[in-house]
């Protein structure tokens, strides 16, 4: 890469993003004695207080699952408890808990759901003079569903030229030359150079299923505040699934941060994952102090796995 480009991450992971408080909300359910199922990078994302890792050590039945399905069947087997399955990601998982949903599940079974929507999150870094963007190389994982049009505004409001990339890393580099391309014709507009797996309308049936489950509403995002209309949250008509509802749990301002923490710096992009002062001192991958240093998609996460680590002493 010419060394006058850089890449740099944003708020692409959902581990990372997701706030303290709704990890909280998760521990309560457990200790108000829930099943809490939920992907296995979610176990050890930090609450105000530890996290649901934490929780499980303590004797909560926290257990691990692959799929929305797994809870599911998990939650049918086991009728005599109550379980929840708390629902993290972007628009590339939340069409599988939409489905779940809708086919009725069994009654013992309710959702956390934390789905958070990409755009308005992309277009709150795009006001944010002090970073200097240039331009966007949005995520190929969320284009699957939601396609390429809501990335319009980038160029048209912002003069942002955005490019829906691929994952190799063929896909970055041309990503790459695309906008500097578009930069230089001084003509910034959207395109997909993920072809082979982003049509431009999306995945129809999948917006479809989430637009019958789900309204969106505003909501937080660890590290960038609450952000208008970027989280999905069950209509009127599935609110009895809803665990928040169903167990009469409310969602409290939660610690976001622990002291010297510089993930909501590292989730925008504004720093490097090395300019904390806890990078692979007190944070490491084995005791993550920062969400961004739990998931293998967490940036710091990311940095750890190349950086060379300095002996212990
Ligand atoms: Fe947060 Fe740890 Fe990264 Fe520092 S090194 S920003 S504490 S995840």
């Amino acid at each position: 890469m010419p060394s006058n480009i850089e890449v740099i991450a944003g708020p692409g992971c959902p581990v990372c993003i997701l706030p303290a408080s709704e990890v909280d909300a998760a521990i309560q359910l457990a200790k108000k004695g829930v099943v809490v199922t939920c992907f296995g990078d979610v176990l050890r994302v930090p609450g105000s207080h530890g996290s649901l890792l934490d929780a499980k050590a303590e004797g909560a039945d926290i257990r691990i699952v692959y799929s929305t399905s797994d809870a599911v069947k998990m939650a049918q087997e086991e009728p005599q408890k109550e379980f929840m399955f708390f629902a993290v990601g972007f628009e590339t998982t939340a069409p599988s808990t939409a489905i779940e949903v809708e086919h009725n599940p069994a009654g013992n079974l309710s959702f956390l759901v934390s789905h958070r929507v990409v755009p308005p999150a992309m277009e709150l870094l795009a006001k944010m003079d002090d970073l200097e963007l240039n331009g966007f190389i949005a995520p190929g994982h969320v284009s699957t569903i939601i396609g390429v049009e809501p990335y319009a505004v980038f160029p048209e409001k912002y003069g942002l030229p955005t490019v829906v990339a691929g994952f190799e890393p063929l896909d970055i580099l041309f990503a790459v030359y695309m906008i500097v391309k578009q930069l230089s014709e001084g003509k910034p507009r959207l395109e997909n150079e993920y072809s082979r797996g982003v049509r431009w309308e999306g995945n129809v049936k999948a917006q479809r299923l989430i637009s019958d489950v789900f309204d969106l509403v505003d909501g937080k995002w660890r590290g960038l505040g609450t952000i208008p209309q970027s989280t999905l949250a069950l209509k009127e008509t599935y609110k009895s699934y809803d665990a928040l509802t169903k167990y009469g749990v409310t969602l409290e301002d939660g610690v976001d941060s622990q002291p010297g923490c510089r993930c909501h710096l590292v989730v925008i992009g504004k720093i490097k994952p090395d300019a904390c002062p806890l990078f692979l001192k007190a944070c490491t991958p084995q005791n993550p102090v920062g969400a961004c240093m739990v998931s293998m998609e967490g940036t710091c996460r990311v940095w750890a796995k190349t950086a060379s680590i300095p002996p212990a002493r």
